[in-house]
């Protein structure tokens, strides 16, 4: 089965530190190496999927992003390439755009693009937009407790539609 993770970056993978721009800044959260690790060994394909607003607000560039990312792959010390494909989208609140979550489109062209199974696919994030992605393309969605928010202030998870994790590594322990 054709099957992937979707993963939002910052309050997932690595600290939020909110418009991170150096590389030196990168922290890991705990676990998510090993859960990425775990994911990849059970066949999930791996795509980073991360709003990065500082570019379109003219607070950072792209490149920052770019070798935040490449910091965090190093932390991760994962066999590369890490991930699949890295989706960063640039434009702030407001601006047309057409990957920023809550937008659909990055996962659905991943799912037509490499076959996957939407119901074997996941989009793991700590943010409203992240699970408003996931939702409106149709796969499911899981909330970590490793943001700066707690997940319960995000609607489908107060409904308890949406499965909470303390952090991905928690969620990625129950994949199989
Ligand atoms: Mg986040």
């Amino acid at each position: 089965m054709n099957r992937a993770l979707f993963l939002d970056r910052d309050g997932t993978l690595i600290i939020d530190k909110v418009y991170l721009s150096d590389p030196a800044g990168v922290e890991l959260i705990p676990g998510a190496a090993e859960g990425l690790k775990r994911a990849r060994s059970l066949g999930f394909r791996l795509f980073l999927l991360t709003n990065q607003s500082g570019i379109g607000r003219g607070l950072h560039t792209l490149e920052d992003a770019h070798r935040v990312n490449a910091r965090m792959v190093e932390l991760l010390g994962l066999p590369e390439p890490a991930f699949d494909e890295i989706c960063i989208a640039p434009e702030a609140p407001g601006q047309p755009s057409r990957y920023r979550k809550p937008s659909p489109a990055f996962i659905l062209e991943k799912i037509k693009e490499h076959a996957l199974e939407p119901s074997a696919c996941f989009m793991v994030g700590d943010a409203p937009a992240d699970i408003g992605a996931a939702l409106a393309a149709g796969i499911a969605a899981v909330a970590v407790r490793t943001g700066k928010v707690p997940p319960e202030k995000i609607p489908e998870v107060a409904a308890g539609k949406v499965p909470v994790f303390d952090d991905f590594g928690a969620f990625a322990a129950t994949l199989q």
